[in-house]
């Protein structure tokens, strides 16, 4: 059996859609059955949707502590679901909370732990793909283990629901958890700034690099984010100089992007940006410098000033909507 570990938030997020999916796939090249563990507030209503995604059984953490996240508790949730389970791989999304979960149930479990895997192959070795230095390369690895713990790449696959909907079956499951398993928890949460959605599975970004000039030159950015139901990112160089948060920074040792657009403005394209914005489906590059490197990756480009550009563009788009 595959067991599928599923974030959610008001829905499962995009990248457990997408595990879920990698995770059928393995599921029928195993000749096994999927399951999923769904820990967290309101878990109930989402383990029940799962059977569209080929879920045949979801099981429902229950503890009272478990309503906001906890790693380690989580984590120890998962390790005791296991003992009583059996399954023979487990898979989260690579995200940050499917990195932090299944690290410590490898590390409570001393289970083989492969992250950011782009490909699986059953059998004996069973083999993996998966992506290093930040998906610049990719490398092929046996993991052996009697489970074998996975986090999917994000966007390695499209998040696609079963072409045939069965019934899932909800369990409950009731871990036993210590204080010391709550040592990390959330305890307070509050709206980012600008409150906007998630930059992994936006369909539009819009993203600034040091060419937007400065923090202030963002706003043209958010507007033209906002007209289009987009998204703002930035470079590593924008963080660097304190102009946006980290958690908006594209790139090797920030987000990985998927955009069906990505409008990349006053930004050089290093290989470490490229890392976070190659699944963009077009990329439209404003830039000043006909020679910038990202401009290999464009689809389409205007070179100029983006201070200029930015704004013509929010004119000429506010005109086509009558706004
Ligand atoms: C280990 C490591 C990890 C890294 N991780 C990341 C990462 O995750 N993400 C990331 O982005 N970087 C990362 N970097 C940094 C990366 O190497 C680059 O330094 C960074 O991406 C450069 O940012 P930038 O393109 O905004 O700035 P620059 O390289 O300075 O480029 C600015 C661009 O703006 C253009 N420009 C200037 N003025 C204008 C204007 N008025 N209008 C339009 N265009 C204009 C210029 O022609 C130029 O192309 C990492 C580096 C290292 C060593």
């Amino acid at each position: 059996m595959i067991l599928a570990f599923v974030e959610h938030d008001g829905g499962p997020s995009g990248l457990s859609l997408q595990a879920l999916t990698f995770g059928r796939s393995l599921a029928i090249d195993m000749g096994e059955e999927l399951e999923a563990v769904v820990i967290g507030e309101k878990a109930l209503p989402i383990a029940e949707g799962l059977a569209a995604y080929g879920v045949s059984r979801a099981h429902v953490v229950e503890h009272d502590g478990l309503d906001e996240y906890a790693p380690e508790a989580w984590a120890e949730s998962v390790v005791q679901l296991l003992s009583a389970v059996r399954p023979q791989v487990v898979i989260a999304a690579g995200s940050e909370r499917g990195h932090e979960v299944m690290a410590h149930v490898a590390a409570r479990t001393e289970l083989p732990l492969a992250a950011n895997c782009t490909a699986a192959e059953p059998g004996e070795p069973f083999r993996v793909t998966r992506q290093r230095w930040g998906g610049s390369l990719l490398e092929e690895a046996h993991v052996v283990g009697s489970v074998k713990l996975l986090t999917i790449a994000p966007h390695a696959v499209q998040a696609e629901p079963s072409a045939e909907v069965g019934h899932v079956s909800v369990t409950p499951f009731i871990p036993t958890l210590a204080d010391k398993d709550f040592r990390v928890r959330v305890m307070d949460r509050m709206e980012k700034t600008g409150g906007k959605g998630s930059l992994t599975e936006a369909r539009v970004v819009v993203g600034g690099g040091r060419g937007v000039g400065s923090a202030e030159g963002f706003s043209a950015l958010e507007e033209l984010a906002r007209l289009l139901g987009g998204v703002v990112g930035c470079s590593r160089a924008v963080t660097s100089a304190g102009w946006r948060p980290h958690s908006d920074q594209i790139g090797q040792t920030g987000v990985r992007i998927a955009p069906d657009l990505y409008i990349a403005c006053g930004i050089s394209g290093a290989t470490q940006h490229i890392v976070g914005c190659k699944g963009a489906k077009h990329i439209l590059v404003i830039n000043t410098d006909t020679e910038a490197p990202i401009l290999a990756r464009a689809d389409y480009a205007v070179i100029g000033d983006a201070r200029q550009v930015i704004p013509a563009l929010v004119a000429e788009i506010r005109k086509a909507i009558k706004l």
